[in-house]
């Protein structure tokens, strides 16, 4: 198992982007080292029946992908080569789409569920009727480039931690939504999916199992000690070993240029349905760490920040581990 660097929402001119396929394809390679790319034009599949043309030319994973674009929200399917077809969806009617997605064995995911909606650009926030939310694979938590001090992103964040809280396990990630033209290469942001292999079926069935944490630096990892052994604990899993006694470790070799938080402090405040339960600081990190399991524990998750100019900054998250 590794961590594969992924981007799981892009557009090209076959929709509203200012890049070609060939293009988007060669920044993704040359500038962001991607694994695996989806291409998830607005409402066409068309410019994944060319990445044919590209699959010869760069070693990444294709995946093919559509956003259904609506005017209640914007849909991301993954992993299906066919045309879904959304222009009869009404508030009441997506949950059975999507339920028709799961079965063709498409991957959903419910993009930029906060971003400003009408008048600025209608249908970006997502307004569907769901009663439940366990037909959905995926929701973006982090979008664009701009992390985490955009107030898009803590509303999703909030939005994300909420459903969580509900009992629902939708695995959290990030999409750059990319569009070209601009500073959009910026910042390495990515989805990291825990995969036996980089290829698309793997990267598929570790979205859906929450194996993923996003990161624009400092990758996380986290072993339990069950029976005096250590294990890895991937996340998505769901634990019912006690006591709680895990160890962490870094690693600032994934993403290109996360070597500089060497230097950095670094720490991980674990995060879960009762608040804020520990920090650790990275200094310790090879330490093990006990975590008081306290009546209704639904999940934890890795919160990973760092401190930059005396003020905090969050640099990445983990899918959560679950309790049953
Ligand atoms: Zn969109
Ligand atoms: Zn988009």
């Amino acid at each position: 198992m590794r961590w594969y660097k992924c981007e799981l929402h892009t557009h090209t001119k076959h929709s509203d982007a200012r890049h070609g396929l060939e293009e988007l394809v060669d920044k993704a390679w040359n500038m962001l080292n991607l694994d695996a790319l989806a291409i998830t034009d607005h409402n066409t599949i068309t410019a994944s029946k060319e990445v044919n043309i590209c699959e010869e030319k760069y070693p990444l994973t294709f995946i093919p992908g559509i956003e259904l674009t609506t005017f209640y929200g914007h849909i991301v399917v993954l992993g299906l080569e066919q045309y879904i077809e959304w222009r009869d969806l009404h508030r009441l009617n997506l949950e059975e789409r999507v339920k028709e997605i799961n079965k063709c064995g498409g991957v959903v995911g419910i993009a930029h569920p906060c971003r400003v909606g009408d008048p600025i650009s209608t249908g970006s926030y997502f307004t569907y009727h769901i009663d439940d939310y366990n037909v959905f694979d995926y929701i973006e938590v982090w979008t664009r480039t701009a992390s985490v001090k955009d107030i898009e992103n803590k509303a999703n964040m909030a939005l994300w931690t909420e459903l969580l809280n509900k009992g629902y396990r939708i695995t959290g990630v990030y999409g750059r939504d990319w569009h070209g033209g601009g500073s959009e290469v910026d910042e390495n942001i990515y989805t990291l999916v825990n995969s036996p292999t980089s290829d698309k079926a793997s990267i598929l069935e570790g979205i859906k199992q929450g194996n993923v944490q996003c990161s624009s630096g400092p990758v996380v990892n986290i072993q339990v000690l069950k029976a005096g052994k250590w294990e890895d604990l991937f996340f998505g899993d769901e634990i019912v070993s006690k006591p709680l006694t895990f160890k962490l470790s870094w690693d600032l070799e994934t993403i290109k240029g996360a070597e500089k938080y060497k230097k950095v402090k670094l720490y991980v405040n674990i995060e879960s349905n009762k608040g804020s339960l520990a920090r650790i600081e990275k200094s310790d990190s090879e330490e093990p760490f006990n975590i008081d399991y306290i009546e209704g524990l639904k999940w934890i998750r890795l919160d990973v920040h760092t401190i930059e100019n005396n003020q905090h900054k969050m640099l990445g998250f983990t899918n959560p581990i679950y309790f049953n």
